[in-house]
């Protein structure tokens, strides 16, 4: 259980045959995958399906992560969900245990025998959950008088009334009168 669910890849062989190639498909749960509103739960199975290929001075890692979502919906407030198919392209730097690492850089870095893609894989997702989660395209929301889902339907409220852009216009009209 614990081998499978891991995002660790053995990388002997590629570190021996530059040029050579490796598939991965990796799944595994990772915590704290949170942003304001949305999350992905933590005992969802997140799918990495990779390419790594040995290069100059590293792996490159080419792919896709995928995983569900969930959250809530920023007019309705209903449960909001969906997945997320993340495409990944991103090159990891071998460092050896003499080598100086830059502290600005925007690559990722191993050494040894292994490489683990959790942290890569949790960037990613951050980077790609919803910041304003809708239940569907076109929700309605709710009616900002009465509260009423309008997705259920018309509330009966008038809306020419409600909104206060609106209201502003009918005192206008009054005293151009
Ligand atoms: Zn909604
Ligand atoms: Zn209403």
């Amino acid at each position: 259980m614990s081998s499978k669910h891991s995002f660790v890849i053995g990388i002997t062989r590629l570190r021996k045959e530059a040029g050579s190639s490796m598939s991965f498909a990796l799944s595994g749960t990772i915590a704290d995958l949170k942003v304001v509103s949305s999350r992905v739960k933590d005992d969802q199975i997140t799918e990495v399906s990779v390419v790594a290929e040995s290069v100059h001075g590293g792996l490159l890692i080419t792919g896709e992560i995928s995983t569900r979502w969930e959250g809530e919906c920023r007019r309705c407030l209903s449960p909001a969900s969906g997945t997320l198919r993340i495409p990944v392209c991103e090159l990891y730097e071998r460092i050896g245990p003499d080598s100086r690492v830059p502290v600005e850089s925007d690559t990722y870095r191993y050494s040894g025998e292994v490489l683990d893609l959790r942290e890569m894989v949790k960037d990613q997702v951050l980077l790609e959950l919803p910041l304003a989660p809708l239940c569907k395209e076109d929700c309605m929301g709710l009616c900002a008088n009465c509260g009423a889902d309008l997705n259920l339907g018309r509330c009966g409220c008038e809306y020419a009334a409600i909104d206060p852009r609106w209201a502003g216009l009918d005192v206008l009209a009054e005293k151009d009168r």
